[in-house]
């Protein structure tokens, strides 16, 4: 599955964004910016956001995506641990 949120530096710069059918490559990540892929109002093709990062996971996000990635990350954690007492159970 792909990551839409990268967690260390390395993810980050293997990241691209925007990639559709009329540019399959997407865009490379800019080092400084937040890695998070961010959607605008009028536009389908995701990019990573404008702001400066130092938050989050290796500091890679700006401050509003931190907060929304932190969320995530510790939705999977507790998803995980649920399935694992799951597989205790049965
Ligand atoms: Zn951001």
């Amino acid at each position: 599955m792909k990551k839409r949120y990268p967690l260390t530096s390395a993810e980050a710069r293997k990241k691209r964004y925007g990639e559709w059918a009329g540019n399959p490559k997407g865009s490379a990540y800019v080092p400084g910016r937040c890695a998070y892929d961010c959607f605008s109002k009028n536009d389908f093709i995701p990019h990573q956001c404008s702001r400066r990062n130092g938050n989050g996971p290796d500091k890679l996000y700006c401050r509003q995506h931190a907060q929304i990635v932190e969320r995530e990350v510790e939705n999977e954690k507790r998803q995980a641990e649920a399935l694992n007492v799951l597989k205790g159970v049965t």
